[in-house]
């Protein structure tokens, strides 16, 4: 079970080196990240952010050093009690061979219903897609999706997920200014009572999280509120 402490992440002196590279990704990060607060990841292109992420939903582990999730090793719980604590859009979203319907989906616990899914579309800003149903195929062979658009699917299946952490790797990228904005305010209202944690190397609406950590060259170089940088 997941307890239900302050401290939801305790990065500890995290190193990680990816298999093939002679170069750290990671070196000797320290970070804590507390219950309900939304915390920024900004950085360089190549400095570790993504890096970071994959190590929180543990798709990587440490070398050295160590992940407490709420207290415990994040290595001792199980994968299913992990995946329902969190809901992740990676830096690229993956769209499935399959309809519309089952690619957002995937994201729920409940069956989804017509009017769900076009309302999280709407609100999203793909409507354009909603209109041709639910049933549409997407990916190979099915209709293609611009990038922006397939960003915006995922930011739909975050909308969708009622997990208790959003873990968000640039959910913006491409994104024009405006829709930059509705989205973030679409996330935040979202993240309300939740714990944000969001990958980024824009300062569109920096002033918003409680915690910036700065990351340059697979370091932790500063910490704090944007008023504070
Ligand atoms: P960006 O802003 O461009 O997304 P980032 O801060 O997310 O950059 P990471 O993707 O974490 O940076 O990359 C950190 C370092 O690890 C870089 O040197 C990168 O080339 C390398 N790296 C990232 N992913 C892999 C991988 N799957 N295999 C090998 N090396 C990788
Ligand atoms: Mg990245």
């Amino acid at each position: 079970a997941v307890k239900n402490s302050n401290v939801l992440f305790d990065v500890k002196q995290v190193t990680f080196r990816y298999p093939d590279r002679s170069q750290l990704a990671l070196n000797r990060l320290d970070l804590q990240i507390l219950r309900g607060t939304k915390v920024a990841l900004l950085g360089k292109t190549g400095s570790g952010k993504s890096t970071l992420l994959q190590l929180l939903v543990r798709n990587y582990a440490p070398d050295s050093g160590e992940i407490l999730f709420a207290e415990q090793p994040i290595s001792a719980y199980s994968e299913s009690a992990l995946r329902a604590q969190m809901a992740v859009l990676t830096q690229r979203v993956h769209i499935f061979s399959d309809s519309l319907r089952n690619n957002l989906q995937l994201a729920s616990r409940s069956i989804l219903t017509e009017l769900q899914i076009s309302d999280v579309l709407n609100r999203v800003g793909l409507q354009h897609l909603a209109e041709q149903g639910p049933e549409q195929w997407l990916g190979d062979g099915g209709r293609p999706l611009s990038g922006g658009e397939q960003r915006r699917l995922g930011l739909a299946r975050i909308l969708l997920s009622d997990a208790p952490i959003l873990l968000l790797d640039e959910p913006t990228e491409g994104l024009d200014r405006e829709t930059e904005r509705r989205m973030l305010r679409l996330i935040f209202e979202h993240a309300k009572e939740k714990t944000l944690i969001m990958v980024t190397h824009r300062l569109t609406e920096i002033e918003r999280f409680d915690q910036i950590y700065v990351i340059d060259d697979s370091r932790l170089i500063e910490n704090g509120r944007f008023d504070e940088l």
